[in-house]
């Protein structure tokens, strides 16, 4: 089986290091340094590299781990991503240190957003994050919720390894959105404790994101009720503003309006 640990880089970056004996992979090495500090310390031999995006803080150091390396790379194959030598799209598979890995397209965050997933374990970049997901850069409502379902539908003990902490930030604006769930009111506690001891809150558990995410849950009453509140507020606010229906009760309208109210929390 694979060993998964986390490297940390910048202010809240989690670049993961997938392990077999002495073989290893990272994902998402925005910084090179503290990634070779590892490897040397583990005394570990880097065969290959995986990118969710291309966004710098998850490919930054790339090309110095590919030099000193030769490590095979496997990114997006439709996004520019530095000494990649092997371009994947959505559905493919690839051996990761004996494990088949299979390679799902989450588009939303960036357009060519990939994501990893082998049985029991999911490696989505910025596309989920604990009570949260990634910012819409390059993709529409529409795309990132059909990824968020693509991400729902797998087991529900699925293991989630994100590219960021950000879940405590996250949970504040959750609780805006759903004051009166109890599991998400119980979840505001476990990870208030595990930051005050240091320990991250990731990985994330599918089923518990199915509890607590707002944006796994525009079908639920609660959130459909609190997005059109939300978009109807703004459309008060700006009454010219474009293509927000406050009577549109779909999964993403509902998306697009938590979204927004999002990016302004
Ligand atoms: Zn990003
Ligand atoms: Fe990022």
């Amino acid at each position: 089986m694979l060993e998964i640990s986390f490297i940390p880089a910048f202010k809240d970056n989690y670049i993961w290091l997938l392990t077999r004996g002495k073989r290893a992979f990272v994902v998402d090495p925005g910084d090179a340094a503290p990634v070779q500090a590892r490897l040397e310390a583990g005394g570990l031999m880097l065969e290959g590299i995986l990118i969710t995006h291309h966004h710098a803080d998850h490919q930054g150091g790339v090309a110095e781990l590919k030099a000193r390396w030769q490590a095979e790379v496997y990114a997006p194959g439709n996004e520019s991503i530095t000494g990649c030598s092997r371009p994947l799209s959505g559905g493919e598979s690839i051996d990761v240190l004996g494990q088949k890995v299979t390679v799902m397209a989450v588009p939303g965050h960036t357009l060519g957003h990939l994501a990893y997933y082998a049985p029991g374990v999911l490696l989505c970049g910025d596309t989920l994050f604990g009570a949260g997901c990634g910012r819409l850069f390059e993709g529409t409502p529409a795309q990132m919720s059909a990824s968020l379902d693509s991400i729902a539908a797998l087991p529900d003990d699925t293991l989630i390894y994100c590219a960021h902490e950000y879940t405590e930030m996250n949970l504040r604006f959750a609780l805006a959105v759903e004051p009166n769930n109890q599991a998400l009111q119980a979840r505001v506690a476990k990870v208030a404790a595990l930051r005050a001891a240091g320990l991250p809150s990731v990985p994330l558990i599918l089923a518990e994101e199915k509890a607590t995410n707002p944006f796994l849950r525009c079908h639920e009453a609660a959130v459909v009720e609190a997005g059109l509140q939300h978009a109807a507020s703004c459309l008060l606010g700006h009454a010219a503003q474009q293509g927000t229906d406050f009577e549109d009760r779909s999964k993403t309208a509902i998306f697009a309006a938590i979204r927004s109210w999002r990016n302004t929390f």
